[in-house]
């Protein structure tokens, strides 16, 4: 996957860095890796994109909390569940060490080619990574940490010991201790390195720094600044440099549509579909009747908004009733059901209409026509990039104040609240659509016990209507379970 070229200078340092030879095999030499070499190793298509769809979800997290501000805490415990899920990368030595390295090293690479192309995606990638890479080395036991900075140059100066006693009031005046520690005591022990200032602008942005002749003065636990900021502007060279490379990649039809849709799902903010919308079902034993109940209490605005049109004009269009149709089908509607649904739903027409212009695709789409597929139901991703407007996410579709309203009339009996709507609102202006639906989720399910950060469980996001509908039937369930305990 890589030029002949880009082989060789890898090959050429990669005893400096992250890569390392051992016996003949290429081995990682430590969990944490700065990306400076392509992977070289051959992988199937398959793997290339399930590798980066993984990575994917880890970034689109990472997003989703910044845009909810969360604390860094918040974060950090959220990301790390996250990647520990789909990218797991132990930060001490492992028996699957390489594997999981390799699998890092692997989806880093494959996302830098989808989200090389335009500015906008470039800064959401590095500010993504940054956040990852950051998460990663806190993580890190300290003897770890110190092998890697240890096996790279960050051409920091170290400061000698006369040089700290000649600045030592302006070094003590800035000088931070840790809370535990007495700051006197601590500071004799601190080492300090120098670097030029512009490589630590947050430190010299939080003045923790003292500054002389254009040089910062780091204190020795403040230092994973000056690598963060190394992190974030090699990989933003990195990914200059691949944008100019990438029109050679344009010829290789198998891989540009694998990238389009890594990006696309990027811009979307969402990174791929709830694993159990294949086809599958969440539960077995839903009927028609009971999924006026069920949309009341447990769809997502999408879905519910298809429900009430259906309701009020005993019709849908035929894009709205494959979605909503493919919807029911994985929440559990059987194909006898959901014919009774439909026919019941359709209460105007004949039953020869019916069974002549209706009955033929509700059997296809359950796979019993035609090309006989499993089709699975729409995600997020899907709704909110190629459904038409009518049937689109309701978060993009609406004016402010139809959503406002319809948010109000739909979901103000399960607890939400005019005095919401500010936060919701500026999630849905800045463009997270699928966070307000998230934040929508969890205010109306706190009375089973969901706080705010939440999300669907774990922090998570919504990524797929399914998945909202699950997550909240499941909660509905333990609640009636817990009250009829009491
Ligand atoms: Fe539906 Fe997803 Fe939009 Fe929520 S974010 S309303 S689940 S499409």
């Amino acid at each position: 996957m890589y030029r002949s070229g880009e082989r060789q200078v890898a090959h050429e340092t990669r005893e400096t860095n992250a890569l390392v030879e051992n016996n003949g095999l290429l081995r990682y030499a430590n969990a944490l890796n700065f990306y400076d070499h392509p992977p070289l190793f051959d992988v199937t298509v398959d793997e290339f994109e399930t590798t980066a769809i993984d990575r994917l979800r880890v970034l689109a997290e990472i997003e989703s909390s910044l845009a909810r501000n969360r604390t860094w805490e918040e974060l950090k415990a959220i990301t790390y569940a996250q990647y520990m899920k789909y990218v797991p990368l132990h930060t001490s030595t492992f028996t699957d060490a390489v594997e999981e390295r390799r699998k890092d090293h692997l989806g880093h690479y494959v996302l830098r080619l989808a989200f090389c192309r335009s500015e906008d995606l470039r800064r959401r990638f590095v500010k993504a990574e940054s956040v990852l890479f950051r998460v990663r080395f806190e993580q890190t036991e300290i003897e770890l940490r110190k092998e890697f900075l240890n096996s790279r140059n960050f051409n920091w100066i170290a400061v000698t010991q006369e040089e700290k006693a000649q600045y030592h009031q302006e070094l003590y005046s800035m000088y931070q201790s840790p809370k535990q520690e007495n700051r006197a005591d601590a500071f004799k022990k601190e080492k300090f390195s120098k670097v030029r200032w512009t490589r630590v602008p947050d430190l010299v942005e939080a003045r923790r720094v003292f500054l002389k002749s254009g040089w910062a003065y780091v204190p020795g636990r403040e230092q994973s600044s000056i690598i963060f900021q190394e992190f974030e502007v090699q990989l933003e060279k990195a990914l200059e440099a691949t944008s100019r490379l990438i029109p050679r990649l344009d010829e290789d039809s198998r891989l540009i549509p694998v990238l389009d849709n890594l990006s696309q799902g990027f811009v979307a903010g969402i990174a791929s579909e709830w694993m159990n919308a294949a086809g599958s079902s969440s539960s077995s034993d839903i009927r028609a009747e009971m999924v006026d109940g069920l949309a009341k209490k447990h769809f997502p605005m999408c879905m519910r908004g298809m429900h009430e049109n259906l309701r009020r004009d005993h019709h849908l269009k035929h894009f709205g009733r494959l979605q909503y149709g493919l919807f029911l089908k994985v929440l559990g509607l059987s194909i006898e059901e959901a014919v009774a649904f439909w026919r019941k739903s359709f209460d105007r027409m004949t039953d020869d209409k019916f069974s002549k212009e209706y009955k033929y695709n509700i059997r296809h789409s359950y796979g019993l026509e035609g090309k006989r597929a499993n089709y699975p139901a729409k995600n997020c991703l899907q709704i909110l990039t190629s459904s038409p407007s009518d049937v689109g996410c309701p978060y993009r579709t609406f004016s402010p104040e139809n959503l406002q309203t319809a948010l109000l009339s739909m979901y103000s009996q399960e607890g939400l609240k005019s005095s919401d709507l500010p936060e919701i609102m500026s999630t849905v202006k800045a463009g997270h659509y699928h966070v307000a639906c998230t934040r929508v989720f969890e205010i109306t399910h706190a009375s089973c016990g969901v706080a705010k950060g939440e999300g669907i469980g774990g922090g998570e996001s919504v990524t797929h209507p399914n998945q909202y509908a699950a997550r909240s039937m499941e909660l509905g369930k333990s609640k009636k379970e817990d009250d009829a305990m009491e």
